[in-house]
C-alpha cells in the first residue's frame, strides 16, 4: 500500500542523500557544481546531483577508450554470462528501482515496476545476442571470396530523457555492451537517479571498471560536450525531435553516426466496423498509462464520424474515472507530472483549445494544490490543424477528430510532420492492409495496444526518428560492418 511504499522509498532514497557522483572507470567523481532533482510530488529535492561539463565528459570518454580493448576482446560468450548478471542484479533490486523511478519521474509504480523487470529482458535479450554480434557471411564471385564481419564501433554516447529512464536506457545500453562497445551515458538532468543504480548493478555483476560510465549534467554543456568529443563514435539518443537536430549538428564536425529515437504525434484509428469495448480500452490505456508521457502514446484520436460521438462518451466517462494520485500508491495509474516547467507546457494547451475551439469533454484543469497534477483530458470537435493535434503535447491529454472514410482517415494520421507509431482499429482485413501500407509511422499495430516483442524492429519515420533498434538492428548501430576480399 502507499504507507508501505512510502516508507521503502524513503529508505531507497536515503542513499542520495550525501550526493550523486558522476561514475567514471569505476570511481566516484565529484564536481565543483551541482544541481537538485525535485521529487515531481511535492517539489522537494530528492537528491543534489554533481553537474558535469566539458571536463568531466572528456574523462569519461578517456575511461571508456582505455576500456575498449579488452571488453571488445572478450569472448561473446562470457559477455554473454557478464550480462545475464546484469539482468539479475536488476531483478533483485527491481522493486528498488521501481520505487526510486516513481519518487524521480511522478510515473506510477504499478508501471514502474514492469519497466524495471523490462530492463532486465533487455540485458537478457541482447546478453544472448552477444556471441553472435561479430558474425557475417561470406560472398562469391569469379576468382574471390568476399568474408563480412562486424566489429564494435568505440565508445559511444547513451543521451536519454526523463519519461521512464530506466527502461530506456537499458534498451540502448544492453545492445552497446553485447556488441563490444562501451559507453558514455548521460541521463536526463530531470530524472538522473535510477542510471546510478544501473552502473552500480553493473559493476557488481563484474563489468570491468570504464566499460559503462555516466556523466550527469545539462544537455546544453555535458550532453554537447559529450557529442562533440572526437573520441565518441556514435550517439545514440532518446528526446525531443529538436534536440535530436541539434545533436546532428554538434556531431557533424566529428562525422557521428546517430540513431535517433524522437517524439511522436501519434494516431489510433478506429473505423465503424471495429471492436469498439476493446478499441476505446486500448484508447485510453494508450494515452492515459505513463502519464501519457511517453514517446509511443496514441494522442490523437481519429474515429469515423458514424461513432465519433459514442466513442467521445465513452473515452470521457473512462477519463473521468482514471485514479490520479501519489505515484506509490498502488491504485494510482496517473501520478504527476516530471516538473512544473513540462506541467505548464501541458497546462497551456488547455487554453489554447479552448480558443481553437475545441471542446473539453473531460480533464482540462490541475488536480489539487501541490505536485504537479493534471487531469485525463480529452478534447473533442477539435480539427488537425489546431496546436492541440499537431504538437507533441507528452501529458495525459487526448484529441479526438472525426473522419469519413478510409482516405480522409489516411489523409489526417498522415498530416503530421512525426511518424512514430499508429494504431489501427478495423475487423476489415482489407483496409488493414491498405491502411498500414499508406500509414506513415515506423510502428504499427492492428486491432491492439503497444505490444512489444524485442526481436521487431522499434524506431519512427519523418520527424520522429533515425535508426531502428530491437533484433539485429541494434548491432548494426553499435557496430562496424567490414568486409575482407580474397582472391581465389
Ligand atoms: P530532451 O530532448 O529535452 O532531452 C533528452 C536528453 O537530451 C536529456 O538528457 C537532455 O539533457 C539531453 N540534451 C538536451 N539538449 C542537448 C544537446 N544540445 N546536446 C546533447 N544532449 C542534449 O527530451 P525530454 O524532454 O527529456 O524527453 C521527452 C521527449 O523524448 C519527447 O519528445 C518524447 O517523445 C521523446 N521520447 C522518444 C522516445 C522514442 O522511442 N521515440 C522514447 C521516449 C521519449
Amino acid at each position: 500500500d502507499l504507507a508501505g511504499n512510502l516508507k521503502k522509498a524513503e529508505a531507497a532514497l536515503a542513499r542520495f542523500a550525501c550526493g550523486v557522483t558522476h561514475r567514471i572507470g569505476g570511481a566516484d567523481v565529484a564536481s565543483s557544481e551541482r544541481f537538485d532533482t525535485l521529487s515531481p510530488v511535492d517539489g522537494k529535492v530528492l537528491a543534489t546531483v554533481a553537474r558535469g561539463g566539458p571536463a568531466e565528459v572528456g574523462q569519461a570518454v578517456t575511461a571508456a577508450q582505455a576500456a575498449f580493448g579488452d571488453w571488445r576482446a572478450l569472448p561473446g560468450k562470457d559477455r554473454r554470462a557478464l550480462l545475464h548478471r546484469v539482468a539479475d542484479g536488476i531483478e533483485a533490486r527491481a522493486e528498488e528501482i521501481a520505487l526510486v523511478e516513481s519518487m524521480d519521474t511522478g510515473q506510477a509504480i504499478r508501471f514502474m515496476s514492469k519497466a524495471a523487470v523490462r530492463g532486465a529482458d533487455n540485458f537478457r535479450f541482447f546478453a544472448d545476442k552477444a556471441p553472435e554480434a561479430c558474425d557475417g557471411q561470406t560472398l562469391h564471385a569469379p576468382g574471390q571470396v568476399n568474408m563480412t564481419s562486424r566489429r564494435p564501433i568505440g565508445p559511444v554516447a547513451v543521451i536519454t530523457p526523463w519519461n521512464t529512464p530506466f527502461m530506456l536506457s537499458t534498451w540502448k545500453i544492453a545492445p552497446a555492451l553485447a556488441a563490444g562497445c562501451t559507453v558514455v551515458q548521460k541521463p536526463a538532468e530531470f530524472s538522473p537517479l535510477t542510471a546510478r543504480l544501473l552502473v552500480e548493478i553493473a559493476e557488481d555483476a563484474g563489468l570491468p571498471p570504464g566499460v559503462l560510465n555516466v556523466v550527469n549534467g545539462f544537455g546544453e554543456d555535458c550532453g554537447r560536450a559529450l557529442t562533440e568529443h572526437p573520441g565518441i563514435r556514435a550517439v545514440a539518443f532518446v528526446g525531443e525531435s529538436a534536440t535530436g537536430s541539434q545533436i546532428m549538428r554538434q556531431g557533424a564536425a566529428t562525422l557521428k553516426r546517430v540513431h535517433f529515437e524522437l517524439g511522436g504525434k501519434n494516431p489510433v484509428i478506429i473505423f465503424d466496423d471495429a471492436d469498439i469495448d476493446r478499441a476505446v480500452d486500448a484508447a485510453v490505456f494508450m494515452i492515459y498509462s505513463l502519464n501519457g508521457e511517453r514517446c509511443t502514446s496514441s494522442s490523437r484520436l481519429l474515429v469515423q464520424d458514424t461513432i465519433y460521438d459514442e466513442v467521445c462518451a465513452r473515452v470521457a466517462e473512462r477519463a473521468k474515472r482514471i485514479t490520479v494520485g501519489h505515484p506509490l500508491d498502488p491504485e494510482t495509474v496517473v501520478g504527476p507530472l516530471i516538473h512544473p516547467e513540462h506541467e505548464a507546457k501541458v497546462l497551456s494547451y488547455f487554453d489554447k483549445a479552448r480558443e481553437e475551439g475545441a471542446q473539453i469533454a473531460a480533464g482540462g484543469g490541475k488536480v489539487g494544490t501541490q505536485g504537479c497534477y493534471v487531469a485525463p483530458t480529452l478534447f473533442t470537435t477539435a480539427t488537425n490543424g489546431m496546436a492541440i493535434a499537431r504538437e507533441e503535447i507528452f501529458g495525459p491529454v487526448l484529441t479526438a477528430i472525426a473522419f469519413r472514410d478510409e482516405a480522409e482517415a489516411l489523409a489526417i494520421a498522415n498530416d503530421t510532420e512525426y511518424g512514430l507509431t499508429a494504431y489501427l482499429w478495423t475487423r476489415d482485413l482489407e483496409r488493414a492492409f491498405r491502411m498500414t501500407g499508406g500509414l506513415e509511422a515506423g510502428m504499427m499495430w492492428v486491432n491492439s495496444e503497444n505490444l512489444r516483442h524485442l526481436p521487431t524492429p522499434f524506431g519512427g519515420v519523418k520527424a520522429s526518428g533515425i535508426g531502428r533498434d530491437g533484433g539485429d538492428w541494434s548491432f548494426d548501430f553499435y557496430m562496424e560492418t567490414v568486409n575482407v576480399c580474397f582472391a581465389t
